[in-house]
């Protein structure tokens, strides 16, 4: 017989009996939810709590219509690619009309680290190459592949370090890096990049980033950086990899993908957290050509990915987006929150950078009057706010950033609401 639970520590020491504490839970006093809309989720004493952090559930928790597709979906019909069934190429036609047309084919799985794996094997299948070169700081998920390409892991110091064929890339930040200038950095970084990739021994097959890093600390890459060393790596015969696990479906409000606002086409994206809103499903789009070179390998078959339930859901997902224009709130809230941001960091020297697209923000933490990371300040921050039931949470090589990205139907006031419970826990008279 299991123990009754009556305080929140009991609550834990259960889950430790049966699954291991590498598994992390945020917050010095945990959350326990049983109930969620939009964007609130609801604790089991009875508290509503502001969720400006998860973009899992991307156009709402437990949105109506992305539920009532899932339901009725999986009392009709649940199967597997082997067979045949409409929805899957509906979804998949659908899902494509939102990339440029160059990018036709999609591949579907059931996570971002999924796709990130499967995104780096087609690259070695069509390019012939294992050699990867990598984002500083970046993340792309939890395989062994996942891993040895995110700097985020293999360079953790309880990480298995760099594999011999990857090449790190140094994140081209403006704030924290060498170069500061917005006009002129990204082609400085791509420049540097390029002179390094020429003096490695082989040639590289893949090159993998986020449009903004967000283990980095919410850095969108310095403008033009994209657009000066894509040429440049196909050149010498590899293919690019944008991974919109983070940035995809109309978060940054002026784009639909992230790779849209450096201007160039990838060969290849991945797909994840939001494109089922909650729902385990991931995607690698990919160009014909990559395609057809996987199709000389062996067989790829996945389960789950792309059954008939799980295309419902993306296809919800998808026309909510449009319905609700959703995108065009993320614009329109997203710069609002920001400009408030940006009030604040007026009236403290505790706030180095707000920096972001959309709702995807992250605003770092310094020691006042320095771009020194204030860690404990964040991270008190963070959890002053989790105490005024907001949720929001801290990345970045030193933690100080506070990253706020929530569902896409957040709205002025809960951006107001943020930022005026921050600027009390910061003690400024914000009226
Ligand atoms: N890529 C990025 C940019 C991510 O943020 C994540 C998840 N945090 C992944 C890939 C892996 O996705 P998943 O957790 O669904 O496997």
């Amino acid at each position: 017989e299991l123990t009754k639970i009556d305080s929140t520590k009991n609550e834990l020491e259960r889950r430790h009996q049966f699954l291991s504490k590498i598994l992390s839970v945020s917050y010095k006093k945990p959350l326990s939810f049983t109930g969620s809309a939009f964007q609130y989720l609801y604790t089991k004493d009875g508290q509503t709590v502001l969720d400006a952090y998860n973009n899992i559930p991307h156009v709402g928790h437990c949105h109506p219509k992305v539920v009532e597709a899932g339901r009725k979906q999986m009392a009709k019909l649940n199967t597997n690619t082997r067979y045949l069934y409409d929805l899957l190429p509906k979804y998949a036609e659908k899902l494509l009309s939102k990339f440029p047309s160059n990018l036709n084919r999609v591949f579907f799985v059931n996570s971002g680290s999924a796709a990130s794996d499967l995104a780096i094997r087609l690259a070695e299948k069509h390019t012939g190459r294992k050699n990867i070169m990598v984002m500083e700081h970046g993340y792309h998920g939890n395989t062994q592949i996942g891993i040895e390409v995110s700097d985020y892991k293999f360079s953790n110091s309880k990480g298995p370090g760099q594999a011999a064929h990857i090449f790190k890339t140094p994140l081209p930040d403006i704030y924290l890096g060498k170069y500061n200038n917005p006009e002129t950095a990204g082609r400085q970084y791509a420049t540097d990049a390029i002179e390094e990739m020429k003096s490695q021994s082989e040639h590289l097959g893949a090159f993998i980033a986020e449009p903004i890093v967000g283990c980095g600390g919410q850095v969108p890459l310095a403008p033009g950086y994209l657009a000066e060393l894509y040429p440049a790596f196909r050149k010498q015969g590899g293919v690019c990899i944008s991974d919109e696990v983070q940035t995809g479906f109309g978060r940054i409000g002026d784009h639909f993908w992230g790779f849209e606002a450096q201007g160039v086409i990838p060969d290849m994206v991945i797909l994840g957290k939001p494109i089922g809103n909650g729902h385990p499903l991931g995607a690698v789009v990919c160009t014909q050509e990559i395609s057809e070179s996987f199709e000389k390998g062996v067989e790829f078959f996945s389960s789950f990915g792309g059954n008939p339930v799980s295309c419902a859901i993306g296809l919800s997902v998808l026309e909510v987006i449009e319905e609700e224009g959703l995108q065009q709130n993320a614009k329109e809230v997203g710069d609002h929150y920001m400009k408030l941001f940006r009030e604040l960091s007026e009236q403290t020297d505790c706030i180095g950078d707000v920096r972001g697209s959309g709702l995807f923000i992250g605003v770092e933490i310094v020691k006042p009057g320095t771009k020194s990371p204030d860690q404990e300040l964040a991270s008190e921050i963070k959890n002053r706010l989790r105490e005024e039931n907001i949720l929001i949470s801290t990345d970045g090589p030193n933690d100080n950033v506070l990253k706020t990205k929530p569902p896409l139907c957040f709205t002025k006031e809960n951006a107001e609401k943020v930022v005026e419970t921050m600027a009390q826990v910061l003690k400024i008279d914000h009226t």
